[in-house]
């Protein structure tokens, strides 16, 4: 949900929820929305009487704060609230600015509730008011903030014969391949989990799971380009991906190129978003004696 929030506009949920556990609320309603809004920008509420609002607002005093942030309470959202937050993109949108500031979730809360509204007018607050309007304008015109976020993959794989080694979308030839209810490649397996782990995703397991038929023997890259179009769909791009792979045997170093290339091809990335690295295991474990092979994988992503 919070995919387009920008970090300012997160903090004020974050902050949001303190709210609700100071106020002893069993929900962030909006008035707790307001509360954390107000705590991360005090400025959008400059001229603002709170005495002339009925509204009660949780006192975010650092105390309260360092009591709150101990709690570990879980506190949902009601349904204005959640209302107030989805509507809240479209408004970032039609602003012409590219995430949602804490400005459009202001604005978004002070549409969502009537009573709500006319309490902060009569306190001297209006989403026409020149704080919010100019707020809006800057998310507008700024620049805007980058988000990154990282995630890890690790997978392992069997290595039997009669099957082919399928690494990094390439057949590698070799003696032995990678058991696996798919072509079993370890390393579009550990790429997939990094970049769904990095979008908060889940994992592989939960989106192609082996118990389907539909995913029998199929080539790991088709999901990688799904897992490319599911973090499309978030707005996410990938910006690296640096992976290890372990195998005794046989020799990847030579492959890397070849193998840079499948991926690249399936994220849409660029060769050079692509990082390979080879280790053996100098002959100790499983994956020494030759038996199994394995990949670790950071990607990065950025929004
Ligand atoms: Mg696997």
């Amino acid at each position: 949900m919070f995919e387009s929030f920008d970090e300012e506009a997160r903090r004020c949920i974050f902050m949001a929820r303190l709210a609700a556990i100071t106020d002893k609320t069993k929900t962030i309603g909006l008035p707790q929305l307001v509360a954390g809004i107000r705590k991360e920008r005090p400025e959008l509420f400059r001229g603002v009487d709170w005495q002339k609002s009925a509204v009660k607002f949780a006192r975010l005093s650092p105390e309260n704060l360092r009591a709150a942030s101990q709690a570990q309470t879980e506190v949902p959202l009601d349904a204005k609230s959640r209302r107030a937050l989805a509507a809240a993109p479209e408004l970032a949108k039609k602003s012409g600015a590219g995430q949602v500031t804490s400005a459009h979730l202001l604005a978004a809360i002070l549409s969502a509730d009537a009573k709500l509204r006319k309490q902060l007018k009569k306190a001297g607050l209006s989403k026409e008011s020149k704080e919010v309007k100019s707020a809006g304008r800057q998310a507008r015109n700024g620049p805007r903030t980058m988000i990154s976020r990282s995630g890890i993959g690790y997978d392992l794989h069997r290595l039997v014969e009669k099957r082919k080694l399928m690494i990094g979308g390439i057949e590698v030839p070799f003696e032995k391949g990678s058991m696996g209810h798919s072509d079993g490649d370890v390393l579009c397996h550990a790429i997939c989990d990094a970049l769904l782990g990095a979008a908060s995703m889940g994992d592989i397991g939960t989106h192609f799971p082996d118990t389907d038929e539909k995913w029998r023997g199929v080539s790991s890259l088709v999901f990688l380009r799904q897992v490319r179009q599911y973090l499309e769909r978030k707005n996410w791009r990938i910006a690296h991906i640096d992976a290890v792979v372990i195998a005794e045997r046989p020799k990847l170093g030579p492959h890397f190129p070849n193998m840079r290339a499948a991926l690249a091809k399936s994220l849409s990335i660029s060769t050079e978003q692509i990082n390979l690295k080879a280790k053996t295991q100098e002959g100790i474990g499983e994956i020494g004696r030759g038996e199994a092979v394995a990949a670790h994988v950071i990607a990065t992503i950025e929004s």
